[in-house]
């Protein structure tokens, strides 16, 4: 068995769902249980709809959910040309659309939107794309079953930012996807839904399609997680900076968890954990081009021939810089400091310190002024912008003699503000100013790959 996740970008239209038949047809021989998102910009837009009811402001609610409606008509009709299951995948919409607007009626009515509402909004997206996804295999020939999220992904009651239940879960795929995974050739399930124990909707936090295909993938040991998108896999730069960078073939969970820190955004690393703990190999294909290989995440991956496996960047991240005396021979000091970020909700990415000075690096930075508010308290502070932070990353760092001279050659003219450098050594990175972050990746990029 393997799981096969479709992003919104590969369901967004008719021709997209095309290209992902042709996928799921050439994966029958592994019997595949595909997970679907909602088509692109569906659910950002059913959030606004529940807004939009909260605020009063019916008119866009009205007209949001006729473009939905729209879209999704236009996709069956260009999809389906069966009259007979045409009708099905029409009514059932209808029954989803009107369920929806219901819905809107009841926020608009009580101007209240629960994260319990916006959950069950927000599913909808799932509900509808899976339901033309089905009928339109169906139409094409194949014994394909739609089976629903709330069937079996059980969640915490967290409404839109769930967590499963996986004893729950194992249990519930046994009596579900299983056995018709046995009748059928295929499975279709929505992602990003979940139900709680007190049997209502909830979701996963965004993206989080492929929280679902990892968590269906860990619960049955599939044989390998493919998460079907818009790029061509983990690359060894960000290709609006490097022209031609190159797709990694392998990468170690490891690797793949350090450079989605450092926003090579193509996964977000907790999606995969279950896949990760389980040992199951997740693989990043781009449905727009599936002759191509992807890139495959797993445990244990062969030696590469290049040092380094990628340079990922984040811009615009702003430098606190912590100093005081104090901090001499004292305790506590970091903990009253990381104290205040803990207050603030506010993440860390990069942090070097020595005796009398503590530098981080900070992305989202709404809460700064009272941040460092505090933090003078009992320190002196600095803030300084405009730096972009690199982060070179690769499994056999640890092993190279003479890494950091070939980073230097390549840095050492330009102003670097932070150098870190983990014990485990997977990663290198520092800080560098915004205007210089373009040259420095092109320059690391031409030195490690050339
Ligand atoms: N449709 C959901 C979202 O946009 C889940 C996903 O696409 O993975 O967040
Ligand atoms: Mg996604």
């Amino acid at each position: 068995m393997i799981v096969i996740k479709f992003g919104g970008t590969s369901v967004k239209d008719a021709l997209s769902i095309k290209r992902v038949l042709g996928i799921i047809k050439s994966r029958l021989n592994n019997k595949p249980i595909v997970v679907s998102s909602a088509t692109a910009g569906t659910t950002d837009k059913l959030i606004s709809i529940g807004n939009d009811a909260m605020k009063g402001n019916f008119e866009k609610v009205v007209k949001s959910i006729f473009e939905i409606k729209n879209r999704h008509l236009t996709i069956i009709y260009s999809l389906i040309k069966s009259e007979k299951i045409k009708l099905r995948a029409e009514k059932k919409l209808f029954e989803q659309i009107s369920e929806l607007s219901d819905l809107t009626k009841g926020i608009y009515l009580l101007k209240e939107l629960s994260d319990r509402t916006l959950a069950k909004i927000s599913s909808y997206g799932e509900l509808i794309s899976t339901n033309i996804l089905n009928y339109y295999l169906i139409e094409k020939g194949l014994n394909s079953v739609l089976i629903n999220a709330v069937d079996y992904m059980v969640t915490d009651s967290s409404y839109i930012n769930a967590e499963p239940d996986f004893t729950e879960i194992k249990k519930r795929l046994k009596k579900t996807i299983i056995p018709e995974l046995r009748k059928n050739d295929v499975v279709i399930t929505q992602g990003f839904i979940g139900i709680s124990s007190d049997m209502n909707i909830t979701t996963f936090s965004r993206g989080g399609s492929d929280y679902t295909a990892s968590i269906i993938g860990a619960s049955i040991k599939a044989k390998e997680i493919e998460i079907w998108t818009d790029v061509d896999g983990i690359l060894t730069a960000d290709p609006r900076i490097v022209k031609s960078p190159k797709i990694l073939n392998e990468i170690s969970f490891k690797e793949a968890a350090e450079l989605a820190f450092f926003g090579a955004k193509v996964l977000h690393p907790s999606t995969i954990e279950p896949a990760i703990k389980n040992n199951i190999p997740v693989r990043i294909l781009n449905s727009h081009k599936p002759e191509k290989t992807g890139t495959i995440i797993k445990g244990k991956i062969k030696n590469s021939n290049f040092a380094v496996k990628s340079i990922t960047s984040k811009r615009n991240i702003k430098i606190l810089n912590i100093y005081s005396t104090k901090m001499l021979f004292a305790h506590g000091f970091l903990k009253k400091i990381f104290e205040i970020f803990d207050k603030y909700k506010t993440s860390v990415d990069l942090i070097t310190t020595s005796e009398v000075n503590v530098s981080l690096t900070l992305e989202n930075s709404n809460n700064i002024s009272q941040i460092m508010k505090e933090i003078s308290e009992f320190a002196e502070v600095k803030l300084e912008e405009n730096k972009a932070l690199v982060c070179i990353v690769g499994n056999n760092l640890k092993f190279l003699k003479g890494i950091e001279k070939r980073i230097f050659k390549v840095i050492g003219d330009f102003k670097i503000s932070m150098i870190s450098q983990g014990a485990s050594l997977i990663n290198i990175s520092f800080v560098v100013e915004n205007n210089d972050l373009e040259v420095v990746i092109k320059n690391l990029h031409k030195e490690f790959f050339k």
